[in-house]
């Protein structure tokens, strides 16, 4: 059977890159390839350019309500299409149709958060700052805009930042982990029919060389990136170098803090839950399990009993809990660090390594693995692993697992669990991440909160979405005015 070769979206129209190169897109649950994802070059990213930049004018002189309109379809074409766009996303990445269709609700709610444009967007004056002078301020959008995303949420991150920018009146270029490309390409498919002008959203599907040509082209004013934190900080630093606005979010390694007056009967679920939902491949995933004091051992039993509950197979499939991971050469870097977790002396309780899948021989799986007396010293007790790796790392007080997380570099997401509010207070106070959850186990802010760490999981100053994501995709105007 042939497979399918993408295109781009440019300036309204689906097109064949320049390009003789190609990534294979694989169903990790059974390893078939299901796509071509053209590896395009700097003649595609220009070409977008240009679209998105002759759109521009047209585009800003929009009235906001009716670019949010726009988006007000655009949120009906993917209700409408709610199950086959998440099918899409288990085909393409792995995780079970529930965490599928989870993903895709969280895209739909950046789509209605966007929709309120017309009050986000809105600026402020102030008459009289002299005699007879006034001020006003007004938010204007910047011109062209680009985000480049990664593989573990193809139908949520590209909805962080598309909707915020189009409503602001920016045109738009996207492109897609060259790893999971369909569940993009439908999404805009489908927003293609909502009388989207042509130019306002483009796609430029590839890898590195796409990443550097949108970092360097001097029409993109501003560029928005997820991914992992080497490849954050680079894009950071090209793309502001060449004088763009840039947020970059990066990598993680999220400490989960279970305290001794935990109520571990409600806790636990939402715990294990943390770790192994989306094989771990969650930027908010728990990695790190530190158990204060003498709650250590129920922790860790409730841990391993946990992890040998949930049921690996095709996420497609009903009663599958926990799918496969993103690729073969992904399932070898986590069987990598389960290895070196044990070469470096930790403990393994539950081994994943030998999981296989009855009637998927060819699927990425890999179990849901536990380890103990895990240190911060140890690879797997200080590298992002992005699988289904749990590290016990037991210490005496809440001031000691406050101390491992601040030694880290990342700081993305963390959880306390307790009962106590002086201890929840003092851990959300001096963590290091900037999304806490108490009694949380994944603390993924709402589509109109900011979303984004600290230290090497952020690069830049406006976070993704929210009140953020409108200053991030406007300039503010000002403009003082003397009438004689
Ligand atoms: P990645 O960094 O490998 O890839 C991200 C994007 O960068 C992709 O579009 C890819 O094509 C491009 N890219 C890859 N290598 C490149 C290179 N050498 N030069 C230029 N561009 C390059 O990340 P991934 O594996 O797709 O995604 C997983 C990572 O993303 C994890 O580290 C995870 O923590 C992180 N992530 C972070 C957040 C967050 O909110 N902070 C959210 C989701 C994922």
């Amino acid at each position: 059977m042939d497979v399918e070769v993408l295109d781009n979206f440019i300036a309204g129209r689906w097109v064949p890159a320049h390009t003789n190169e190609f990534f294979e897109v694989r169903n990790p649950a059974v390893g078939d390839v299901i796509g071509k994802t053209p590896l395009s070059t700097a003649a595609d990213v220009d070409a977008a350019v240009q679209a998105a930049t002759m759109a521009f004018g047209m585009w800003r002189d929009t009235p906001v309500n009716a670019r949010a309109q726009v988006l007000y379809r655009f949120k009906a074409q993917l209700e409408q299409h709610f199950e086959e766009l998440a099918r899409i996303v288990t085909t393409e990445h792995g995780k079970t149709l529930d965490e599928a269709r989870g993903s895709v609700r969280r895209g739909i709610e950046c789509v209605e958060v966007a929709c309120g444009a017309p009050s986000l967007m809105q600026g402020f004056g102030l008459e009289d700052i002299s005699a007879g002078v006034d001020c006003h301020v007004v938010r204007q959008p910047l011109g062209v805009c680009a985000a480049i995303a990664p593989f573990n949420f193809p139908a949520m991150v590209p909805m962080w930042f598309l909707p915020f920018a189009i409503a602001t009146g920016n045109t738009f270029i996207l492109k897609p982990s060259e790893q999971v490309p369909l569940s993009q390409r439908k999404m805009v498919e489908l927003l293609s029919q909502c009388d989207l002008p042509h130019g306002v959203v483009n796609i430029v599907n590839g890898g590195r060389d796409v990443v550097d040509a949108i970092c360097d082209h001097p029409g993109i004013r501003a560029v928005s990136f997820v991914g992992s934190t080497p490849i954050a900080k680079h894009v950071y630093q090209r793309a502001t170098h060449a004088g763009k606005r840039v947020q970059a979010l990066g990598g993680a390694k999220n400490f989960v803090v279970v305290m001794p007056d935990a109520n571990l009967d409600r806790s636990m679920g939402i715990i294990a839950e943390s770790f192994y939902g989306c094989a771990g491949e969650r930027c908010l995933a728990g990695s790190m399990l530190v158990p204060v004091g003498d709650v250590h051992t129920e922790t860790r039993d409730r841990m391993v009993a946990s992890a040998r509950s949930l049921k690996v197979g095709d996420g497609t499939q009903p009663g599958v809990t926990m799918g496969p991971v993103i690729s073969a050469k992904h399932r070898e870097k986590v069987l990598g660090y389960i290895d070196r977790g044990i070469k470096d002396g930790a403990k393994l309780l539950v081994d994943g390594r030998a999981t296989r899948v009855e009637d998927r021989p060819n699927g990425y799986y890999v179990g849901p693995t536990v380890f103990d007396e895990v240190s911060t010293k140890m690879a797997i007790g200080h590298e992002e692993i992005f699988g289904p790796v749990a590290s016990i790392c037991p210490v005496k007080t809440l001031e000691e697992a406050i101390a491992l997380m601040k030694s880290h570099p990342n700081a993305n997401a963390t959880s306390i669990f307790t009962q106590s509010g002086k201890a929840a207070r003092e851990f959300a106070k001096h963590a290091t991440a900037s999304m806490v959850g108490v009694n949380i186990g994944v603390a993924a802010p709402m589509a109109y909160f900011p979303f984004g760490g600290a230290k090497d999981s952020f690069f830049g100053d406006l976070k993704a979405h929210g009140r953020d994501g409108i200053e991030f995709y406007t300039d503010k105007k000002v403009t003082i005015s003397r009438w004689f």
